[in-house]
């Protein structure tokens, strides 16, 4: 590496940043292909290959990375990371053709007196930054700014935005996106197992005897998953239960088309069934649960008539379910937004645990209670984003937590808040109750993923300073902010993401930011610079000095993971799973590479047990009505389509592998009743607003439902902002909508 790369890698970055001429962007905006990649002297030869994980989904495939002049120009999946084995998917394929987009945000962009976005210098950019937060919070006081985040970045970026926001900065409120995908998935296994713990390993896939997928997909949303899945050589039972015969579905040896949302009641019937039958795991239930005899007992009234009656299934198929259950040694049960996204999620998902502990399916080969994440780096943000949780998975209302990441972090332990961050839909309520009037955005597009989207338009609007930090500048989101900070992507900075699996993997700069798109990391230094709290960021050099800081708060947590040692020996082992305490640095590269939580039947809740916890169903907050008489079924479109499309679109190739224009899945016979035609556009209207859609006639969507991917701008226009009460997690996946077909 030469000299300058040197000088940025080691520290000198905060002692140039004094000059506050635009030197320290221009010399930032000029590193060379492998910045910061000391370690991995493969990664700095000019032609040559070099290994890294994906940056779209929560599987966390490995990539071989093809480079010329230093530069990555193409990529293949890698044979030999234990996560995908050889396979990606399109977007996977995809991942470097994304960068090259047109509207990629080169420049800090300011809204001018017309009203319109203008190209600005990063001084010019930082410095309204400040100022203006700084106002707002001079007179509405500190915690009148926020900040919403994501599941994207590397994990090294997440601390330290959420260290810069609350430590250095004064706010108490942030949030991430994955509060849309992941919150009920992490309120429900605190609650049972004492920490965010997803115990699995994707081993597990073929290992099974029996796999019951609850709303969830993974033929399209975990393409790569669902081909471990393929791998399995024991014949094993496919259960899915999900209102539409999904792409999955379609392979299942049982599909279970419940009623919408009526699958907390199927698992309470089911759990009943076990109980009558005796078809449980007294031991495991002794030693490794607490609260049985109440769930015994809960359960009783779920009665077969009841669970017909709730879930429109057949009495045969309900009995079936638990024979499978009961008759097959190893059982493991696998959820998504189908569960995540609803009025009762954490329940639902916990209904879930419920079945796997008092079968003692959990802690074995192919077993387990598993939610499959999202985003690449949802696990990363569940662990470091500094919002709910304090960094390493503390907690913000414990003193002798705050005390030790004060103490890791060499901070004054006063500047930690002992109080945890609003949730995302708080945050959004404050901006209406005008308690939140500056809002930092980075990396996710609130404006066309928040539920009831006219109505968070008009939030956003409402702010008086709405900054986004991105890859693009054309999000919708980016379109309506006063200043927008440009990113730099996937591929073009450093640091680390955790799978699903909890497999922390390394990520690489390969490529250039474009013009003078900064990495999020460069960003929060040079924004902690021009706040004036730098001081507190002195170790906070680089991502390889944050994974250090990150390992020190981890440690003595479930997460432990102090015993990896520095990225390239987490990329010699092909990914590291947590736990992975110091006691385990040592350790030569692990031939299976994989690793499951709680085979010694210990959890992490104060008494080692895990919680069996339940609650009655409640009604659906928007049912069908004579007005409204179709539910509304969201969901992923195909396995080419990302979320809001920000990157997926930009690419020609996935393009063609999906519809450009919204549609609506109609079953057949309600197309009828409704004289709409195949192909024909038609307007799907809820009490919140209306989008436009060509009608898919397919018995794949039951009479009285209709389905629209989420991935489209206008869909979330119709949703219904209600949430989880525990996780508050938004309820994508049914509110009540009318068909109109267009004059
Ligand atoms: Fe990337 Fe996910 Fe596709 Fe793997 S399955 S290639 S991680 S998007």
């Amino acid at each position: 590496m030469n000299q300058l790369v040197e000088r940025i890698a080691d520290l000198p970055i905060l002692s140039l940043l004094h000059q506050r001429d635009g030197r320290l962007t221009r010399e930032l905006l000029q590193h060379p292909t492998g910045y910061g990649l000391g370690q991995l002297p493969d990664a700095v030869r000019p032609n040559a290959t070099t290994n890294m994980v994906c940056g779209f989904c929560s599987t966390g495939c490995g990539l071989r990375i093809h480079l010329q002049d230093g530069e990555a120009v193409s990529l293949s999946p890698l044979t030999s990371y234990p996560v995908n084995l050889g396979m990606a998917c399109p977007k996977g394929w995809e991942a470097l053709s994304v960068l090259d987009a047109p509207d990629r945000a080169t420049t800090p962009l300011l809204k001018n007196t017309r009203d319109q976005l203008e190209p600005v210098s990063w001084d010019t950019a930082l410095q309204t930054f400040t100022g203006r937060m700084k106002a707002i919070q001079a007179k509405h006081g500190p915690h009148s700014v926020a900040f919403l985040s994501t599941g994207q970045i590397p994990t090294e970026e997440m601390a330290y935005l959420g260290a810069l926001a609350k430590f250095g900065m004064g706010m108490l409120h942030g949030d991430g996106n994955t509060r849309q995908c992941m919150a009920t998935s992490v309120v429900a296994y605190k609650q049972a197992f004492g920490f965010d713990a997803p115990p699995y390993t994707y081993a597990d896939f073929e290992e099974s005897d029996a796999l019951v997928f609850a709303g969830s997909n993974p033929c399209i949303a975990h393409p790569i998953m669902w081909e471990r899945v393929m791998r399995n050589r024991r014949s094993p039972e496919i259960v899915v239960i999900d209102p539409r015969m999904t792409e999955t579905a379609m392979y299942a040896t049982q599909h279970l088309a419940i009623k919408p949302k009526s699958d907390q009641a199927l698992f309470y019937g089911a759990a009943r069934i076990l109980f009558e039958k005796g078809w449980v795991d007294r031991k495991f239930i002794e030693v490794s649960t607490e609260g049985i005899e109440a769930f015994e007992a809960f359960v009783a009234p779920f009665d077969l008539p009841r669970v017909v009656a709730e879930t429109g299934l057949k009495a045969e198929q309900i009995e079936r379910f638990a024979e499978t259950i009961h008759d097959r040694e190893r059982v493991s049960f696998w959820w998504t937004m189908g569960v995540n996204q609803s009025y009762q999620g954490v329940r639902t998902a916990q209904a879930i645990i419920n079945l796997a502990l008092m079968t003692g399916n959990i802690g074995r080969p192919g077993t387990g209670a598993n939610s499959i994440t999202g985003q690449c780096n949802a696990m990363g943000s569940r662990l470091f984003s500094n919002t709910t949780n304090l960094l390493g998975g503390h907690d913000f209302a414990n003193a002798a937590h705050r005390e030790k990441v004060a103490g890791i972090l060499g901070i004054d332990a006063a500047r930690i808040p002992s109080e945890g961050s609003w949730s995302y839909n708080e945050i959004m309520e404050g901006i209406l109750r005008d308690r939140i009037k500056g809002l930092w955005v980075v990396c996710t597009n609130t404006a066309h993923s928040w539920i009831n989207q006219g109505f968070a338009r008009e939030m956003l609007e409402r702010l008086d300073f709405l900054v986004v930090q991105d890859m693009y500048h054309t999000t919708e989101t980016a379109r309506m902010a006063d200043l927008v900070l440009p990113a730099a992507g996937w591929g073009e900075k450093e640091g680390t993401f955790i799978n699903s699996e909890r497999r922390f993997g390394v990520l690489k700069k390969v490529r250039r930011a474009p013009g003078e798109a900064l990495a999020d990391f460069h960003i929060f230094q040079l924004i902690a610079h021009y706040w004036g709290c730098a001081d507190l960021f002195t170790r906070w050099t680089s991502p390889a000095a944050v994974f250090e800081i990150m390992k020190a708060c981890s440690r003595g947590q479930p997460c432990d993971f102090s015993g990896m040692q520095d990225y390239r020996w987490i990329d010699e082992r092909g990914g590291v799973q947590w736990p992975c305490p110091a006691a385990d640095s040592g350790a030569a590269p692990d031939p299976t590479q994989e690793r499951r939580l709680f085979e010694d039947g210990r959890f992490y809740t104060p008494s080692g047990r895990a919680k069996l916890l339940f609650e009655e169903p409640r009604p659906m907050p928007e049912p069908p009505t004579a007005a409204y008489p179709y539910i509304l079924l969201t969901g992923r479109g195909t396995a080419s389509q990302w979320h809001t499309q920000t990157r997926t679109a930009k690419s020609a190739v996935l393009r063609k592998l999906y519809p450009e224009q919204a549609f609506v899945e109609i079953n057949p016979a309600d197309a009828r009743g409704l004289n709409v035609r195949p192909n024909e556009w038609v307007t799907v209207e809820s009490q919140r607003g209306r989008m436009q859609a060509m009608a898919v006639l397919t018995p794949a969507v039951q009479r009285g439902q209709v389905f629209i991917p989420m991935h489209y701008e206008e869909t979330n226009q119709l949703t219904d902002a209600v949430f989880d009460p525990y996780s508050k997690q938004p309820s994508y996946k049914a509110c009540a909508v009318r068909i109109v077909r267009r004059p």
